[in-house]
């Protein structure tokens, strides 16, 4: 590992990966390696976890094809100097940003959308002109592998490099300097990886998860909003960072709210028997998610088939902040169901716990919208739908605080592997006497009348 981080360290600083056209090209030869495989990148993800090509390609392909067709056609722009207006005290003058890629960068990826998780920030990387090493999650077996075939078969291992492993290939990595991290993942992992760059002072970007809340108001289209939230919750059996991980419904509509629930879910033939469930990644996550059903609050659904890894899309109901399915990001197709009375109430509550990664707010009220975006603090989300902010390639994807650090996509992507330099760039006349000592009343006349 060292060695390739040191050959790709040479060959960043050979310049080679700095021009425009190297970059294109570079992105173009991706877009056609994923475009020719995708018959295998579906294959390799259905044997992890029964993943279906619909989802497959709506939720890794498009998002990363769509990244890479967005970075094509703006990169001369995002790459161009940025003119800044000079000041008279530096006239003539001119002044400009000028962003050049960080360096080596590395790329940690977990599980739960194996190749957009990883290859999104790939395209990011390549765009600014970094080289990178990749480390894809090792719970995804076949689609981690693929993509480590598929990047070190078509790229040289000194620019874009996959390693495989766990947590001892990982924490090796992390030992060493790097110029750039950008790390997707748990909120402890999170943690680790900070505190490792720490050690070198390289910048991060975290990409983490937490518990995203839906409120749904009186005054919502309740039907649609039913649909959406049943669509975003139980997508990848609801192994999404972004999923909506409980719901706050106003009381006076919650018996209709949970008929309404029931019947969705049913009309969208999630059962265990037809093959239409994503399955839980691993033996461990199935336990872990059965744990968190508490038998006595099931209102719909609660089946768990151990051995294939199936869980069926589950509701709970009369749940407090003490149940355990509260206590910890859910990650999977359990939905626990709280109801309010005053939205005030609400926003405390969520204000009160860690900032989440994504909220989703459905009502047709402009002024509890501008009240619940203004005064809740979450890394992004939507109003009337949930989940599809992300699909926007032009809008900016991250969280704040306990939900991460950094965002990406488009050209946020490329900023975050970029350094943005500062220029002023002067001719060499004329040049004003003012800042020269030694200081006459002049000009010190002449610098008060700037000051005041
Ligand atoms: P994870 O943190 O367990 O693993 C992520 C990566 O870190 C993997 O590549 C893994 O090999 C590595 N890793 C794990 N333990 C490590 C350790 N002790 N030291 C060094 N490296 C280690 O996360 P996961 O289970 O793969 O993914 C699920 C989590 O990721 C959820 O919390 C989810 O919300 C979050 N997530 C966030 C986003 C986002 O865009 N914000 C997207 C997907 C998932």
């Amino acid at each position: 590992m060292k060695e390739i981080i040191e050959q790709q360290r040479e060959y960043f600083n050979s310049n080679v990966t700095k021009p425009l056209s190297f970059r294109l090209a570079a992105l173009k030869t991706l877009k056609k390696v994923l475009k020719d495989n995708q018959n295998q990148l579906d294959a390799a993800i259905k044997k992890d976890f029964g993943k279906q090509r619909f989802e497959n390609l709506l939720t890794e392909l498009y998002v990363v094809q769509d990244d890479l067709t967005v970075a094509i056609d703006n990169l001369e722009v995002w790459a161009s100097n940025k003119p800044i207006p000079t000041n008279v005290l530096n006239d003539p003058s001119t002044c400009y940003i000028m962003a050049e890629p960080l360096g080596v960068s590395l790329i940690i990826g977990p599980w739960n959308y194996p190749y957009q998780l990883t290859l999104a920030p790939i395209v990011a990387a390549i765009a600014a002109g970094c080289t990178a090493i990749i480390k894809p999650s090792e719970l995804t077996v076949n689609s981690s592998s693929l993509i480590a075939k598929l990047i070190n078969e078509n790229f040289d291992s000194k620019y874009l490099h996959v390693v495989l492993g766990g947590i001892p290939e990982t924490t090796a990595l992390l030992e060493q300097k790097f110029d750039k991290i950008f790390f997707t993942g748990s909120v402890p992992v999170g943690k680790i990886v900070y505190q490792a760059a720490a050690k070198h002072l390289t910048p991060v970007t975290l990409e983490l998860g937490g518990k995203s809340p839906v409120i749904i108001m009186e005054d919502s289209d309740l039907e649609l909003t039913v649909k959406r939230l049943v669509w975003g919750k139980f997508l990848n059996s609801g192994q999404t960072c972004i999923a909506p991980d409980y719901v706050f419904v106003h009381s006076k509509i919650e018996n209709k709210f949970l008929e309404l629930l029931t019947t969705e879910i049913k009309t969208r033939e999630y059962k265990l028997e037809n093959g239409n469930l994503v399955q839980i990644v691993n033996d461990r996550n199935t336990t872990r998610l059965a744990n968190l059903i508490d038998p006595g609050k099931v209102h719909y659904g609660g089946k768990v088939d151990v051995k294939n890894r199936l869980i069926e899309p589950t509701i709970l109901t009369n749940v407090t902040w003490d149940d355990k399915v509260m206590q910890e990001e859910i990650f999977g197709p359990i939905l626990p169901v709280m109801t309010f009375n005053n939205l005030k109430e609400v926003i405390r509550q969520i204000k009160e716990r860690p900032k989440p990664l994504a909220l989703y707010l459905f009502t047709k009220s402009e002024e509890t919208k501008n009240k619940v975006l203004s005064e809740v603090s979450f890394g992004g989300g939507c109003v009337n739908d949930t989940i599809m902010h992300i699909s926007v390639g032009a809008l900016p994807f991250g969280g704040v605080g306990d939900s991460g650090i950094g965002s990406y996509h488009g050209e946020e992507g490329f900023k975050s592997f970029s350094h943005y330099k500062s220029i002023l760039d002067k001719p060499f006349t004329p040049e004003p006497e003012i800042k020269f000592s030694p200081y006459t009343t002049e000009k010190i006349q002449m610098m008060e009348s700037l000051v005041n």
